[in-house]
């Protein structure tokens, strides 16, 4: 038997770099406070079917999922619409989340991963410096290394030690609570937007949507701070009075959630710990879309596992992990969560005066869930300079603008100075640096 691995939570990128393991003759076990059946949220999810293939998975069968129609966006005043055009070849698909669950585990149980449902980890086993294992409602397990995959407020993570340097806690603008239901669908008339996606609704800080299917509507309400259910049912009406749709009966959900929406971890990895999907922080700091990169995560994490099996999963070997994420991946999110604090700082009249004038246009909106960077070399086009114009002429704009600027470069080259070899000292140095870029300017 190989070495034992524990993945802590059954997130995607724990139970898929689980199953790449297991695959390789690794004694992999995963510890879930879900029961089964209970596993993931009651909706769908949206992202790239290509994500299955970075973990050597086929498409499931086509009655599991449909392709996504294309989203319209709207600003406050809802005077300006924004029409998604997504390329063929970059169509997402819509999939139910305990589908999705339902596959990948089927698949890891396949490779001989073992599921323990029924236990809630209230934290780590620390000897020294190294992670040896996890404490659990049910007793303590051992092994010779400890995978997070528990998701945004990973309650592992929180439990390290101070001296690892492993930010416990996520920071202001850092996490999206979300409240999520299925209403029925009140009119069949024809919808002029089946996705309408609305930005600072209501002049609230947040994104919200409005998806009507066939036989229900997809209601989603984010905001930076959290809610609770009246304000949840006061914000439904409102959507309810602009799309007539939009049904009072709940078929499913009505509940909240939250999703990480900053920059990636800035120290992933600890003797005998590595963290990956939401509890890494992986997802695209905007939209807070996160299953292709943690798939694409989990053959990284699993190749450096499975490369030094002989060897003691250390900091210094785990690092190899971190930099090839960042590598792929996080040196482009990054920056966008950079972007993502300047949106908190543009008023309600400016983010009109940013659609009305097309400073951001379809093409910027038409990024597929799996992009992990935002294209500046396309910006330097005869459409960009229109867009220049329009920023030149609202002062108080152009000066975000230009802060914004400023700060997604030092972002960049923040990225950039990761120490290549794990040194604590360098790391944790790094760390803090690039960490305190995320501030609102
Ligand atoms: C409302 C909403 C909509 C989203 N929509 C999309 C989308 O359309 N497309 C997309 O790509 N992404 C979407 N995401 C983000 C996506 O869910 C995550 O980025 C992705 O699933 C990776 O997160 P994860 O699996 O690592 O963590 P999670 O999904 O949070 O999973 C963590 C797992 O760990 C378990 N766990 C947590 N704490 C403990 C504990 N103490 N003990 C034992 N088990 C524990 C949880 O029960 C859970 O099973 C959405 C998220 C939300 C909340």
């Amino acid at each position: 038997m190989g070495r034992k691995i524990i993945v802590a939570g059954g997130g995607h990128g724990g139970i898929a770099t689980a199953m790449l393991l297991a695959q390789n003759g690794f004694d992999v076990e995963v510890y879930e406070q879900n029961a089964q059946d209970n596993m993931g949220y009651d909706w769908t999810d949206i992202f790239n079917p290509r994500a299955f293939g970075k973990i050597g998975l086929p498409l499931p069968p086509e009655e599991m999922y449909e392709y996504k129609t294309d989203m319209t966006f709207y600003s406050v005043s809802e005077n300006t619409a924004i029409e998604q055009r997504v390329p063929e070849s970059e169509k997402e698909i819509k999939m139910e989340r305990r589908d999705i669950y339902k596959y990948i585990i089927s698949h890891a149980e396949k490779a001989g991963v073992k599921f323990n449902y029924g236990y809630t980890i209230t934290g780590a086993i620390v000897q020294g410096k190294t992670v040896v294992g996890i404490r659990t409602d049910k007793g303590d397990v051992l092994g010779d290394l400890v995978i997070d995959s528990c998701g945004c407020d990973s309650a592992l993570r929180a439990s390290l030690p101070e001296d690892f340097g492993i930010q416990a806690k996520v920071n202001e603008y850092e996490k999206f609570f979300i409240y999520r239901a299925f209403f029925n669908r009140v009119s069949q008339e024809p919808v002029k937007d089946p996705f309408k996606v609305c930005v600072f609704a209501e002049g609230k800080l947040g994104i919200g949507w409005v998806a009507t299917e066939e036989n229900h509507t997809d209601l989603l309400v984010g905001r930076f701070e959290q809610f609770d259910m009246e304000e949840a049912t006061r914000t439904a009406d409102y959507y309810r009075s602009r799309n007539a749709s939009l049904g009072t009966q709940v078929l499913r959900g009505n509940y909240f959630a939250s999703i990480p929406v900053r920059h990636p971890l800035s120290i992933m990895v600890a003797n005998g710990y590595a963290a990956i999907g939401d509890s890494a922080f992986m997802t695209f700091p905007i939209t807070g879309t996160g299953i292709a990169n943690c798939f694409s995560a989990a053959p990284m994490l699993a190749t450096v596992l499975i490369k030094n099996k002989d060897k003691d999963y250390t900091a210094d070997v785990l690092w190899e992990y971190q930099r090839e994420y960042y590598k792929k991946i996080g040196n482009g999110l990054a920056p966008v969560a950079k972007a993502k604090l300047f949106l908190t700082t543009v008023t309600p009249e400016e983010l009109d005066y940013i659609f009305d004038n097309k400073i951001i246009s379809s093409k910027e909106l038409s990024v597929s869930a799996e992009k992990v960077d935002i294209d500046i070399a396309s910006y330097f086009n005869k459409e960009t300079l229109l867009r220049g114009k329009a920023v030149l002429s609202n002062k108080a704009l152009m000066k975000k603008f230009m802060t914004l600027a400023k700060g997604m470069l030092k972002v960049v080259a923040a990225t950039s100075t990761m120490p290549k070899e794990y040194d604590e000292h360098k790391v944790s140095e790094w760390a803090r640096k690039y960490d305190s870029l995320f501030t609102v300017d």
